[in-house]
Parts: structure tokens; C-alpha cells; sequence
């Protein structure tokens, strides 16, 4: 609400209006701060003769495409349905939501409209729908990636399944990821050329978590990983590997992640939602939150009560059983605070890459079955955060070997290959906590080239996100650090890495992946912060995705896949395998649910 009103204030006054001119029909413009920065999302209204908005539309918004898409498609109208621009924003899009209020508010008082009126709170007035009992075979609560994974797969395998997702729009953590799946195809030239393997996967993923994941579920996770990537394919997903070969994300250790074509995590639900919007018998309810699972006499999971979009209550009944795949809950400070176990704090204070319904939802419905929950205090944070938003859009980074962390004094300080809870403690020992990822041009010949989450460099520079310089010795004066310092970090890199007198040796910091030295101008440097990523702790599951109570019984009928489930990454999650857990457990959760009698 303040920045709303701050905004009006800025747009009267841009305009020069103490008093409003009368409204003239026609077509008006404006720009607004979205998520990637300012004017990154444009509008055009269109008033009629009686100073009525009869049409808003985006016509540009670049921030994250998939992700602001709920704004964009549903804002505009409600606009044009309430006459203002101050209504309540879109869960998961709340930046592009004020990008485009701010935008909207611009162009109709341009218009002459009254910016009061415009600028006041209307909620609309949703009357409550009738109650609705539904019948299917499985039905999914949350509609991210595991959900959906699992929804499809019973799907094909001929179940009808009911998806519940509580948000607008689908996607969860999953569409916000930067797009990483780790999978090995031990027959491929890549896992020869890069000398690794399945077992390699299980290595690195079961040692990278300290020992703590159950063995099986590591064993169930990299050997399912490459049928994974296949059966997407096969859905008409398509991966870059032809033409950029696999990468390393960050916290990943290994050449092993493949890269969607579409940016970020939205490839997966352009995939997924064309197959349910082209098959019978499987369907997404939106705004329907999900918060009691049922169970008969038995014990068995028979069903699931939630709250639709109106207030009504919808149940929906299934015969063969209810998988559960609500994500984690790092968006909800009371819970990651109370269970976390390996910071020092995860108050409000640190932000954090989810979207705001990762709030745990399924902990407590689980809870109540007597479900049992392992290793929840192990939380994982990123060194990558946005210092605004927490958010992982604005990284210039393409994969680990091309680029270092430099802190404020302008020096390295960890190996930028090494873990995630390594990288990020050795962040938080920094001035500030606070970082710059610092590249050269060979990743952005011309700066309009995307980043792993849509945005050019040249975009995330103009917005202020990024800089970017033709020498180190200017960097540094964007960056505000020494310039003998990063220049002193670089010319050191550049030994270790390709072509330099050191290279194929580990660097003091223990670095082994490198690639090509950081040398090649215009060189590019954006800030980042620590940010709480991912909850690696959650109910038990076997690799069945059954869901186990705590003396390892089965709760019949009910499963669960994604980051609601726990003892798979242990205390340290390999970058790129939490893709690869909501493909594969996600499709074990849907084959298993469809074979359930
Ligand atoms: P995963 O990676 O495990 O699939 P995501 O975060 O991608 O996790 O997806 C989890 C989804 O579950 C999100 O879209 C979230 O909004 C949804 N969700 C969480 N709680 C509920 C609930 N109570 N009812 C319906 N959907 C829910």
C-alpha cells in the first residue's frame, strides 16, 4: 500500500497534475516496475468517451515468463471490472502484479482519470459456490512439479486423477528452478566424455548429503534419472544438450545437469499441461486448497477435502488413492525456524528463492495419519539470492566454471565449485553477506543472451540488477570494490583455469572446475546474497513413494513425492537433483497410486 501510494505520488507528479484534467478517450501507455526491474512491464488502457476503462493489456512484461503469466493474464480484467488499479496482487507474481499496477495507474491518469478513485482498494465480492463431492481414481494435492510428474504418469498408465493446487496457477518451486536436471545415461558419449556414471551420481549425491539419505532412495533417484529425461522427451519436452552439452549448476560437482529448452522451470509445465489439456480423464482445479486428507475405516487414504475458489468446500474422492506433493516450506519463516537445525537463523531476515505457498501445508495433513518425518532441520540456503528479493532471477551465471564469487573487499573466498551449505557458510563469513558473481563475454557475446532464467544481461544491466564493464579496473568501480584486488582474484583464476600456467591443479580454495579463464571483455559482475532454497527434510517415503508411519508401517493409498518427502538428499542437496526427484518420484507416486486396489 505504500509503495502504491508513493507511486501516486510520483505519477501526479510526473504528470504535473495538482488538479486532474477531464478524462479524453483514447489509448494511453505506461511502464512499471516488475520483477525485472524498472519498466519491465508496459500497458496500454483504453478510456472510452465516458471515462470508462474499457480494456487494459500487457503488451511487454519481461520478467520471468510462466512466472508473471498469472498476473498478466488476470490482472488486467479485474481491473477493467473493479476501475482501479489497486487490487490485491497474484500469489507468486507479486512483483509483476505491482509492475502492473504501477504501470496501470501511470497510464490512466495520463488519461486524465481520476487517480483516486483509481489508486483505491476494491476486493471483488466472490459469492460462495455450492459444495461439490467429486469422484476419480487418484487425486493429487499440488500442482508443481512432482504433482504433476505423478498426475501424468497414472494418467497414462489409465487412471483419472483430480490435481488440487491452492494457487492460481501451477508450477510451485519447480517452475521458479533454473532449469538443471541432473540425469546420467551411462551408454552416452557425454557420461564417457565427462567421465561419469550412474554410480558416480549416487556417489556424489549420497556423500554430498553427508552419508544421511537412505541409500535406496539415493539408488531409486540416479537410476531412474535418464528414463526421466526420456519419458519427457517423449511428452515433447525438449533439452538444449544438442547444441550446449550438459553443465554443472552451482552446488551440482559434476558435468551432469541437462537444460531445457524453455527457460527456468517452465519447459516442464508447458510439457505436463499440454498433455492434461489433451487427455481425458485428468484435470487441474486451480485455487483450491487442500486441507484434510480423508481416510476409512481402514486406514486407508480414500480421499481429500479442500476449500475451492469461492469459499466452498469441494471433496474429492478416490478410489484408488491420494499423493501428496505440496513442495517444502521454506517460505514459511515460523516453520523453517522452528525445525532448522543448521543455521544459526532463518528468521524473516533472510529471504528466500520460493514462491509464497511453500508453506509446509502437507507436514501437518500428513501429520495427523501418523506419518513419520525425517531430517527436517536440514534446510538448504543458496549464496545465490537476489539482495532485494531473495529470488534466484537476476543470476548471470550460466553453469559453475565460468564465473567466481568476489566478496566486498574485491577478493575470492570459497570454492565456487564446492557444495551449497559450503559456498553459502563461507557467505555468511563475508562483509555483509554479500557477493558478486563476476564473468566475462564468453557466456554473453552481446549481452542479449538469456540467462538460466530469461533475462538478458543487457536487461538485468539497464535494470540496475547487473553491471557491466570493458576492464576489471571499471568493474570494480561499479562493483565499489579494490580494483588491484579483483584484478589480483582474476589474474589468479586465470591460472587454474584453461590455457593458464596452473591449469588442471585445484586452486588454494580446492576448485577443480574450470573451464575457460575470465578474460575476454565486456566483463559482467551482478550482487547476491544468502537465501533459504529448499527443505531437504519431509515425511518418510519408501521407493515406492508409500508413505511410512514411524514404526515403518504403510499408510495404504497414500503417497508422497517432491520436496514434501525427506532422507533423499540428506544434509546437502546436489544442484540440479530437484528436478531429477520430482521426475522420478513424482512418476514412481503416479504408477504406484494406478496399480493401489
Ligand atoms: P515439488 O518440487 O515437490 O513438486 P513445488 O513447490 O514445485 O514442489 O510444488 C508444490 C505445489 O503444491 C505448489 O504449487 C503449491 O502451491 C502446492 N500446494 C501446497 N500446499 C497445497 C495445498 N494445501 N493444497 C493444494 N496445493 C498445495
Amino acid at each position: 500500500m505504500k509503495r502504491f501510494l508513493s507511486i501516486l505520488l510520483a505519477v501526479t507528479m510526473l504528470l504535473g497534475m495538482t488538479t486532474l484534467a477531464a478524462a479524453e478517450a483514447g489509448t494511453y501507455t505506461g511502464t512499471g516496475k516488475g520483477f525485472a526491474g524498472d519498466g519491465s512491464v508496459e500497458v496500454s488502457v483504453t478510456v472510452d468517451e465516458n471515462g470508462v476503462v474499457t480494456d487494459i493489456t500487457v503488451t511487454n512484461c519481461t520478467d520471468t515468463p510462466g512466472v508473471c503469466d498469472a498476473a498478466v493474464n488476470t490482472l488486467p480484467a479485474l481491473m477493467v471490472e473493479l476501475q482501479t488499479a489497486n487490487v490485491d496482487v497474484v500469489g507468486g507474481a507479486t512483483f509483476t502484479s505491482e509492475g502492473i499496477k504501477e504501470a496501470v495507474l501511470t497510464a490512466v491518469v495520463s488519461a486524465g482519470l481520476d487517480a483516486v478513485s483509481w489508486s483505491t482498494k476494491k476486493e471483488k465480492v466472490v459469492e460462495k459456490g455450492e459444495d461439490v463431492t467429486l469422484t476419480t481414481d487418484v487425486v493429487v494435492i499440488g500442482g508443481g512439479g512432482a504433482g504433476l510428474a505423478s498426475a501424468v504418469q497414472a494418467n497414462q498408465l489409465g487412471s483419472s486423477v483430480i490435481v488440487l493446487e491452492k494457487m492460481g496457477k501451477v508450477g510451485g518451486n519447480t517452475i521458479l528452478a533454473g532449469g538443471a536436471l541432473n540425469a546420467v545415461n551411462d551408454r552416452s558419449e557425454q557420461a564417457i566424455q565427462y567421465n561419469d556414471s550412474v554410480e558416480w551420481h549416487y556417489q556424489q549425491t549420497f556423500s554430498g548429503g553427508d552419508y544421511q539419505g537412505d541409500p535406496v532412495l539415493v539408488h531409486t533417484l540416479v537410476s531412474n534419472a535418464w528414463d526421466g529425461v526420456q519419458w519427457l522427451m517423449d511428452l515433447g519436452m525438449e533439452f538444449q544438450d544438442d547444441t550446449a552439452g550438459l553443465f554443472t549448476v552451482t552446488g551440482g560437482l559434476w558435468p551432469r545437469a541437462h537444460k531445457p529448452v524453455e527457460v527456468a522451470g517452465t519447459g516442464f509445465f508447458t510439457t505436463y499441461m499440454n498433455y492434461i489439456d489433451t487427455h481425458e480423464g485428468v484435470e487441474v482445479m486451480l485455487n483450491t486448497c487442500a486441507t484434510e486428507i480423508l481416510v476409512d475405516e481402514s486406514g486407508k487414504a480414500v480421499g481429500v477435502v479442500a476449500t475451492g475458489e469461492t469459499g466452498n468446500t469441494v471433496t474429492v474422492m478416490a478410489s484408488k488413492g491420494v499423493i501428496v506433493a505440496t513442495g517444502g516450506f521454506a517460505a514459511n519463516v515460523e516453520l523453517r525456524t522452528a525445525f532448522n537445525t543448521q543455521w544459526a537463523d532463518l528468521g524473516a531476515d533472510i529471504k528466500s528463492t520460493n514462491h509464497p505457498g511453500a508453506t509446509g501445508d502437507g507436514i501437518k495433513m500428513l501429520q495427523k495419519l501418523g506419518a513419520d518425518f525425517v531430517q527436517m532441520g536440514n534446510i538448504q540456503l543458496l549464496p545465490l539470492g537476489d539482495p532485494e528479493t531473495g529470488a534466484l532471477s537476476g543470476n548471470i551465471e550460466h553453469d559453475v566454471e565460468t564465473r567466481i564469487f568476489i566478496n566486498k573487499e574485491g577478493n575470492r573466498f570459497t570454492n565456487e565449485g564446492g557444495r551449497r551449505d559450503d559456498m553459502t557458510n563461507a557467505l555468511f563469513a563475508q562483509t555483509d553477506s554479500y557477493m558478486w558473481i563476476v564473468m566475462d563475454s564468453d557466456t554473453y557475446p552481446t549481452g542479449d543472451e538469456l540467462n538460466n532464467f530469461g533475462e538478458t544481461a543487457n536487461q538485468l544491466v539497464a535494470a540496475g540488477r547487473a553491471v557491466k564493464a570493458d576492464t576489471l579496473e571499471e568493474l570494480a568501480v561499479l562493483m565499489n570494490v579494490p580494483a588491484e584486488n579483483l584484478i589480483a582474484a582474476v589474474e589468479d583464476f586465470n591460472q587454474y583455469a584453461q590455457g593458464g600456467a596452473k591449469s588442471g591443479e585445484a586452486d588454494a580454495f580446492g576448485r577443480t572446475l574450470f573451464s575457460t579463464p575470465i578474460d575476454n571483455g565486456p566483463f559482467y559482475a551482478a550482487a547476491r546474497v544468502p537465501t533459504v532454497h529448499h527443505t531437504m527434510g519431509g515425511v518418510r517415503i519408501n521407493e515406492l513413494c508409500q508413505v511410512l508411519t514411524e514404526s515403518g508401517e504403510i499408510i495404504p493409498g497414500l503417497y508422497a513425492a517432491g520436496e514434501v518427502t525427506g532422507g533423499i538428499h540428506g544434509s546437502n542437496r546436489l544442484g540440479g537433483n530437484a528436478l531429477t526427484d520430482t521426475v522420478v518420484f513424482g512418476r514412481i507416486a503416479g504408477e504406484s497410486a494406478h496399480y493401489e486396489k
